[in-house]
């Protein structure tokens, strides 16, 4: 007799027949390709919206009259962008809204970044977000941002992108060899790398100019960026480069159930997030959103990150379009804060709790809370809203766990669930769970990220 008494976590692959898990194979490779393509929150940004316009989306503008069905995107300052279909209640009911980010832990170029030293160029960095330093040395390296001009007429726009075609040259950060590095190996993992050693190296030829400087690599290098970008050291000032592993997202695995790649956290939930809302299949009940923002692996500050009002103003656009009162929407809303969760790992289960970490292969995971110590910065979920998501799921048979972030005291971490709860917007944690999170090269199971396409198409189709 089955026991219906007992909840077990079981593996997703039992429950997906054949042409289920084609699909679910098939859906990776478009991920794949995206996160190749992805690798900053600008390269998502417009990789997104090239998406959207493929899919019938057009951008939003203040006054537009809204139409069930109406599909829109509206872009922020180039890093951000939010997704919605206009449902049958329009605004009035509220709206069913994934919150994901598109940034994501990397080397940033410093404002003054090119010097020469004993016969090299490098660049000086800051690393952004939360990294294990070491990780980040000895692996190929590709630059990627823009660098805006300051012209007579305003800005001009330049971007750059170096690492990623076959031919292309890569940039790395160098290590010390183990045969000098006795000192180095008997410190902490946090001082092994210290950041200011951590220069991108970036050329060593001398050029063959009349100009007279005794840094003649240096010049060499701002002679090829002359040439290549128009640019002098001077536009460094207003540029955004960053440095993002050169790699491209590769399967894992003999039987290929994984997928290894840069940047998972947290692409593995805003292109489920934003494609889920592509492939609706009918106008929904409420108005579905998809917002995809910046700034959250550094604490979700500034303009473009979640805390900004720029979503706020939007919804108070459409509202007013709409003749809803901003806060009745709000309050109607429901959020899936849409990141990703930390995977139950056999190497180190000492961090885990087996009964309640996420695993691969379980599905997307609802998180109740994050947060640390005493569930510090965490919004907590209410236990209404886990059981209405349970029901959303269990309806649409998704494949999906619980997840929580390993041992009580271990660590912690946060989200913009919290964010987005303040803003008094019923909201959960639902995401990926990813192993090696936040170093150059992530892994999740395709099973999961399939999942969570599901999750969130289940979620944007609630009814209440
Ligand atoms: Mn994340
Ligand atoms: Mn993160």
């Amino acid at each position: 007799m089955e026991n219906k008494l007992f909840y077990d976590k079981k593996t997703g692959w039992d429950r997906m027949d054949d042409a289920e898990q084609t699909a679910m194979m098939d859906y990776a490779e478009g991920y794949k390709a995206f996160l190749d393509e992805a690798k900053t929150e600008r390269d998502a940004v417009r990789r997104l919206q090239q998406m959207a316009e493929a899919k019938g989306f057009c951008a939003y503008e203040r006054g537009t009259e809204l139409h069930a069905g109406d599909k829109y995107y509206k872009i922020n300052r180039n890093k951000g962008i939010i997704l919605f279909v206009v449902g049958k209640d329009g605004m009035k009911s509220g709206i069913n809204l994934a919150a994901a980010h598109l940034d994501a832990p990397r080397i940033d170029i410093r404002t003054i970044p090119l010097y020469e030293d004993n016969g090299m160029a490098l660049f000086k960095t800051h690393y952004y977000g939360g990294i294990k330093k070491y990780q980040w040395t000895t692996i190929p390296l590709e630059l990627r941002g823009v660098v805006c001009r300051a012209t007579d007429d305003g800005v001009e726009t330049i971007d750059v992108r170096i690492g990623d075609k076959p031919g292309d040259p890569v940039f790395v950060i160098t290590d010390l060899l183990i045969h000098l590095a006795t000192e180095q190996m008997g410190k902490s993992m946090m001082k092994g790398i210290e950041a200011e050693a951590m220069n991108v190296l970036v050329g060593s030829k001398p050029s063959q100019s009349e100009i007279e400087t005794s840094d003649k690599i240096k010049l060499w290098v701002m002679e090829f960026l002359n040439r290549e970008y128009g640019i002098t050291e001077e536009d460094f000032l207003s540029a955004e480069l960053s440095c993002v592993p050169a790699f491209k997202a590769s399967d894992v695995g003999f039987d290929r159930s994984f997928v290894g790649g840069y940047g998972h956290d947290d692409r593995v939930c805003s292109y489920p997030a934003a494609t889920a809302l592509f492939d609706l299949k009918e106008v929904p009940q409420k108005t579905a959103m998809a917002i995809l923002v910046d700034k959250e692996e550094i604490g979700s500050d500034g303009v473009t990150g979640m805390q900004s009002r720029f979503f706020d103003t939007l919804v108070a656009d459409l509202c007013r379009a709409d003749d809803t009162l901003f806060d009745e929407c709000i309050e109607r809303s429901t959020c899936l804060s849409a990141d990703v969760c930390n995977a139950f790992d056999p190497n180190y289960p000492q961090v885990s709790e087996k009964r309640n970490d996420a695993r691969a292969n379980c599905g997307v995971a609802l998180v109740k809370y994050t947060g640390s110590r005493g569930k510090s910065g965490s919004s907590d979920a209410t236990a209404e809203l886990m059981a209405k998501m349970r029901s959303c799921f269990n309806k649409n048979r998704v494949i999906w766990q619980t997840g929580q972030l390993g041992k009580v005291d271990q660590g912690g971490g946060g989200t913009v669930a919290m964010f987005m709860a303040n803003r008094n917007i019923d909201t959960v944690d639902c995401g990926v769970p990813v192993l090696s999170m936040h170093a150059p090269f992530e892994v999740i199971a395709k099973l999961d990220l399939y999942a969570a396409y599901n999750g969130f198409q289940a979620f944007y189709g609630m009814k209440e």
